[in-house]
């Protein structure tokens, strides 16, 4: 079988060196096991992604002497998909509705100073909504307007022991209750990154999400929702990041400097691909 990899970018700003380093990875490990290199689109999330980004991107990978299989999946064209996957959750009795704002919750969390934190410091979600029995997961998947989160309890659960995965050639033992009660259909999204990721790597049958190390432990809400879905699962590697001269790793939300920027500025493809090994 030949193996499947994939960059899987969002388009909410152009593209920097580490979007660069992990898209030329993933290609670099397609080519050297003849196995495939596939694109997605990551804009669920309407209000962030724009077609000038979606754009960019291709300009800039094409740039970078890229090339993908065509059509490229682009996220916002499958909703049917995640709220299939969202009503075979709700069937085993995993989600719940909810419609707590932000603040609700850092409130609740500021009530404790041991307030539990996910991997990526966010306060947890308090669970007060799994006591409102007026809105069911099943009525929001018609009407939407709540978001739904996951019972992480009922599911951790549910999927049974010996939850693990592949990081190149250990294996990792998976806690995705660390994340609390996740969510998995936003209030104006009818989906979320956890959800689209895993059945999309599923449908498109990845073999292997070679990702930053950023989303080491997302990785662990992925292997419980393959292992509730009855999703195969993939293997995973997660490469360090580029960090800037600060030593955060590059980000948009940092103002990274872009492919783009430094294309402008006259830096050619060969001397990023050179500078990335
Ligand atoms: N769309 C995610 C990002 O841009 C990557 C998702 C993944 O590789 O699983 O950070």
């Amino acid at each position: 079988m030949r193996q499947v990899f994939r960059f899987a970018p969002s388009p909410n700003g152009f593209l920097h060196p580490g979007h660069a380093f992990s898209a030329l990875l993933n290609d670099r490990l397609a080519r050297e096991s003849s196995g495939r290199f596939l694109l997605r689109i990551e804009d669920i999330d309407t209000g962030r992604a724009r077609p000038e980004f979606e754009q960019a991107i291709y300009e800039d990978l094409a740039w970078l002497g890229l090339d993908w299989e065509r059509p490229v999946r682009r996220q916002s064209e499958h909703f049917d998909d995640y709220a299939r996957a969202l009503r075979r959750l709700n069937a085993m009795g995993l989600l719940f509705a909810c419609d707590c704002r932000r603040s609700d919750i850092a409130r609740a969390a500021q009530s404790r100073p041991d307030w539990p934190r996910d991997p990526d410091g966010a306060p947890h979600y308090p669970g007060s909504c799994r006591l409102k029995p007026n809105r069911s997961a099943a009525e929001i998947l018609v009407t939407g307007g709540f978001a739904l989160r996951l019972n992480m309890r009922r599911a951790v659960e549910q999927a049974g022991q010996g939850l693990t995965w592949r990081e190149g050639e250990t294996t990792v033992a998976a806690d995705p209750s660390r994340w609390g009660d996740v969510i998995l259909a936003r209030k104006d999204t009818p989906a979320s990154y956890h959800l689209a990721v895993v059945v999309d790597d599923a449908i498109q049958g990845v073999t292997d999400v070679v990702r930053g190390r950023d989303l080491y432990h997302a990785t662990s809400v992925h292997r419980l929702l393959q292992r509730l879905l009855d999703l195969p699962e993939p293997r995973y590697l997660h490469h360090d990041l580029l960090l800037d001269a600060s030593g955060e790793k590059l980000a948009k939300s940092r103002q990274a400097e872009s492919l783009r920027d430094m294309r402008a500025k006259g830096v050619t493809a060969d001397a990023i691909r050179q500078s990335l090994g």
